[in-house]
């Protein structure tokens, strides 16, 4: 079986998603692996492909024209590629770009496509997929005939990837030329606020729930008694009650704390795509059925308001 990932970079730093995809691509069996990069010149292509030991071949689309994410032409190198190369399987990360190009290459190859996808078996030419639907609420098991596309959610496959020695071929393709009127105008770092979550060692991560910030000095006692940091979840953050530096999540920081306490936040797919590698998370909520539940090492169906003080008293006092 003939597996084609796209790689999600920014300068030639790969996504840890897309180790993801290459540790699944060999988990499922495929005979070979290539990997698809589009970059703005060669230096970053080699530098992509030194860090893919565990693939075969660096299809590489190498021009100033990708100096940036332009849709419409990485899109366009994709279904090229699909095109020449014929894969059996095609996997692509539940990243911006894996969104946008996803549907886009399924329409253009005429092969079906399984979103949000969580796990993965290959059965007598079958792609045997577990997706995430309603925000994680409901797994839909899903037997699509292969060929087919699978867009993979970040954080739900281990990276180990299988310890080869060599590096990767290149081989380049012609890039195409962008048609569309995109052009980007300036892409801009989100401002830190002086706080760098991803260095956090615990973090206590409070949801809507909050419904405000006249409570918040509960979450900000409890995380000074442990010495953590305090993070939200997207609402807490679009409501104003925390900075955007403290928000976790796919389109906030991605975090891997020894400890992470998180209160009154259901779960979605978008969260846990931040914190699901947190070496033990702990979930309360007032929901039994929340979707954390089914990811937190330990949890209690409780009052967030009753417990969080409580914890932080036992915790001052030890006992
Ligand atoms: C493209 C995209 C990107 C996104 N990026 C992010 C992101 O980076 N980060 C992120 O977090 N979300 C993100 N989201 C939003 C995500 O889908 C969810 O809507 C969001 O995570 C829900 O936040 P929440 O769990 O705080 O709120 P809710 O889903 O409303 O959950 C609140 C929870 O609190 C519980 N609760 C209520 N009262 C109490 C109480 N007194 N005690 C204990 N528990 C209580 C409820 O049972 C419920 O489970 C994104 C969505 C999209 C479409």
């Amino acid at each position: 079986m003939k597996t084609l990932v796209y790689v999600d970079h920014v300068d030639g730093v790969i996504a840890d998603a897309t180790f993801e995809l290459v540790a699944l691509a060999q988990s499922v069996g495929s005979s070979s692996v290539e990997a698809l990069v589009c970059a703005g010149n060669e230096e970053i292509v080699e530098k992509v492909a030194a860090q893919l030991p565990g693939i075969e071949n660096v299809i590489a689309a190498s021009s100033s024209e990708f100096e940036n994410y332009l849709p419409n032409l990485h899109l366009q190198c994709l279904n090229e590629t699909i095109e020449l190369k014929n894969p059996d399987l095609v996997l692509l990360s539940y990243s911006t770009s894996g969104v946008d190009m996803g549907s886009g290459a399924a329409y253009a190859s005429n092969l079906p496509l399984v979103c949000y996808v969580t796990e993965m078996t290959i059965e007598a030419s079958e792609m045997v997929t577990a997706s995430q639907v309603y925000g994680g609420k409901l797994v839909a098991n899903v037997k699509t005939p292969l060929p087919a596309i699978a867009v993979v959610m970040p954080g739900a496959i281990k990276s180990d990837l299988a310890k080869k020695d060599t590096t990767p071929a290149i081989e380049t393709i012609t890039t195409p030329t962008d048609t569309t009127n995109i052009k980007v105008v300036e892409s801009l770092q989100p401002e830190s606020g002086g706080i760098d979550l991803t260095k956090a060692e615990r973090i206590v991560c409070i949801g809507r729930a909050l419904g405000g910030t006249e409570k918040l000095p509960i979450v900000e006692e409890l995380a000074n008694t442990l010495d953590a940091e305090v993070a939200g979840s997207r609402p807490v953050i679009d409501a104003g009650w925390l900075p955007k530096a403290r928000q976790v999540g796919k389109s906030g920081t991605k975090v891997k704390p020894k400890l992470y306490l998180m209160a009154g936040v259901s779960g979605a797919a978008e969260h846990l795509e931040g914190m699901s590698d947190s070496e033990l998370i702990i979930a309360l909520n007032s929901d039994e059925q929340a979707p954390i539940f089914s990811k937190a090492h330990y949890g209690a169906v409780c009052d967030m308001f009753h417990v969080l003080p409580v914890l932080t008293e036992r915790l001052q006092n030890n006992s």
